[in-house]
This record gives structure tokens, C-alpha cells and sequence, in this order.
């Protein structure tokens, strides 16, 4: 049974975001590009995983995707799971790798060197990372009075046109690297060595706590990559032809190119401003995003989506929702 469905990552929306909105010829453009490239690629790797973990009894298994929790009580420090499936003797957890080329495992240097197309480059060793990542869920466990389970960790390649090949020393941690085809199989051959520890309430105890300390990581973009607010294009989209600035006249968004009318083209982009400034907004801050003169008029699109102003009249600021 999936318990957590997947969502897009924060991140990759973020990134789409802003290269969509990014003003022309920024210098982090093409950084932003390969960024943007790369996330998406480990998310099509993920989502390519649901193929095969259907294969498991859905009445046996609880299916827990992205989560990010606290490592400590101040929450200064998080550790997260691309996948974590539980089952009443045991749990897995997967870190996902959806890479193409030659996948080098080195025991050694606890990286993996990917080659393609003849550039070399390092990762740290993912069979490494997901058994640090069991380490802190142990943890978690216990912090939480929950239960304690035989914990797994498994590396899962889903792009089957990787060569991979292991170091001559890289010893038993190869046994936790598989392709997505083998992850049932392997998941049924953990199974027979356990024997059921956890109640059908223990495991919902355990699933409700994970829901309740997950947090969706939101990094501020902008400030790493060095953008300006300037450098972000303000205006609504049209939903026919990407131009930008639509203008507004009598209730609907109007294409100054190709003649479109639309009732809702706001709404994607105030999801953009949601997601590039993920802050508190004021009635007056998206007016100007959005190229609307009357506050009236911007009240009511925001009633509209069920959005209500909090705070003091003169300082009210609005939560925009973040598209899951
Ligand atoms: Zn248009």
C-alpha cells in the first residue's frame, strides 16, 4: 500500500521555475540548465521504480516516498529516504541512482565514478550514504519510542543501460547494490528471514509519526545561485503561446500576440512565485508580480483560490500554497 505518495521534489520545481522566469542571458543560466537536467533525470529514475514496486503484496507492504526528518530535537540537521517500504518483521530502506554511463564503485575513496561520453565524475559511494541514512533512522526509532525493526538498505540503479563494475576490495556492501527489476524479488528474499514483530498498530504508529516529522526541503535558489529578485521575470504567462506579460482587462487575462483570453492564467503564476519565494506575501508584493493595478481586484483572484489574508489589516500577508 503507498502510504506517502511521491511528489515532485522542491527542488526541480524550483529550478523550473526559475529558469522559466530567469531574465535572458543571466550568467547562471546554464549552471541552472544542468542542475535542472539532473534532478529531473533521478526523478524520472524514481518514478520508473512504481513500475516494480507494484510487484509487492500491497496488503504486506507500506510505501513511504522522499521522506526528510529531523536528526536532532532543534531540527538543525535532516537526513532523507528516497523510499522506505515497511513490513511487519523488517524495513528497506532504497536510495534511487538513475545515472547512465559507466558506474564505478570504489571501496577505497567511498565514491563512485561515473563515466560518459568520456567525462569522468564522483559521487559519494550511495551504498555508503543509504547506510548512514538506516544509522539515523535507527536513531529516529528509538528518539521516538517506536518500535525497534531489522533495518535494510539497498542501492537501487534504475537506468538499465549503466555498465556498472565493482573495485577488486568492495567486499559484501555489493550484495546491497541491485536493478529496479531484482528489487521485488530481493524485497520477498529479506522477508523470509524474519518473523512478524510489529502489529498492524504498531506499523501505523510508526507511519503516522513519519508523516507527522517529514518536511519538505525548500532551499532558497535564489541565494545560492546568486540571483537578484530583479533578475526574475514578473508577469502572468499565456497559457497559449508562453508569452509574457498577459494583461488584465474586464476579469480575464488577455495575449497581446496571439489573441488568447484566459479566466485562470494566474494561478500558475502565482504557483511560480509560490515556489521561487516561498515567503509571506502582501496584497501589494503580487500586484506588482502579477501586473495588476487594483488591490480589490487581486483580493478577490486570491478569494477566489480560498485564500485569506493573515495579520494586521495594513501588514496582511497571504500563504501562497505550494503544488504538490
Ligand atoms: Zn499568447
Amino acid at each position: 500500500m503507498i502510504k506517502k505518495p511521491r511528489t515532485k521534489p522542491l527542488k526541480l520545481l524550483k529550478l523550473n521555475a526559475i529558469l522559466q522566469r530567469l531574465v535572458h542571458n543571466h550568467l547562471k543560466h546554464g549552471e541552472l540548465q544542468i542542475e535542472f537536467a539532473r534532478y529531473s533525470a533521478g526523478y524520472r529514475g524514481e518514478v520508473a521504480l512504481d513500475y516494480y514496486l507494484h510487484d509487492l503484496d500491497e496488503n504486506s507492504y507500506f510505501i513511504l516516498h522522499d521522506l526528510r526528518l529531523p536528526r536532532d530535537r532543534e531540527k538543525k540537521y535532516y537526513f532523507q529516504i528516497d523510499c522506505l517500504i515497511l513490513h511487519s518483521s523488517f524495513g528497506v530502506l532504497l536510495e534511487v541512482k538513475n545515472l547512465s554511463g559507466d558506474l564505478y564503485f570504489d571501496h577505497l575513496f567511498d565514491q563512485m565514478k561515473r563515466t560518459k561520453n568520456g567525462v569522468d565524475e564522483t559521487f559519494p559511494d550511495p551504498v555508503s550514504q543509504v547506510q548512514q541514512q538506516k544509522i539515523y533512522l535507527e536513531s529516529w526509532l528509538k528518539k521516538n519510542q517506536l518500535p525497534k525493526i531489522p533495518l535494510y538498505s539497498l542501492v537501487v540503479l534504475t537506468n538499465p543501460k549503466s555498465f556498472i563494475t565493482l573495485s577488486p576490495h568492495y567486499g559484501k556492501k555489493a550484495a546491497q547494490i541491485i536493478r529496479t527489476k531484482s528489487l521485488a524479488n530481493k524485497v520477498q528474499q529479506i522477508s523470509t528471514y524474519h518473523q512478524e514483530i510489529l502489529t498492524k498498530k504498531d506499523l501505523s504508529k510508526i507511519t503516522t509519526k513519519l508523516f507527522k516529522q517529514h518536511e519538505r526541503h525548500s532551499p532558497d535558489l535564489l541565494k545560492t545561485y546568486n540571483i537578484n529578485h530583479t533578475d526574475i521575470i514578473t508577469g502572468v504567462f499565456c497559457p497559449g503561446c508562453n508569452h509574457i506579460p498577459m494583461r488584465r482587462e474586464r476579469s480575464t487575462w488577455i495575449c497581446s500576440k496571439c489573441n488568447i483570453k484566459s479566466k485562470d492564467a494566474h494561478i500558475r503564476a502565482l504557483q511560480d512565485f509560490a515556489v521561487i519565494f516561498n515567503e509571506p506575501v502582501k496584497n501589494k508584493t503580487l500586484r506588482r508580480f502579477l501586473h495588476i493595478d487594483s488591490t480589490t481586484c487581486m483580493k478577490n483572484l486570491l478569494r477566489s483560490m480560498n485564500l485569506t489574508p493573515s495579520g494586521p489589516t495594513n501588514s496582511a500577508t497571504y500563504h501562497l500554497p505550494i503544488p504538490e
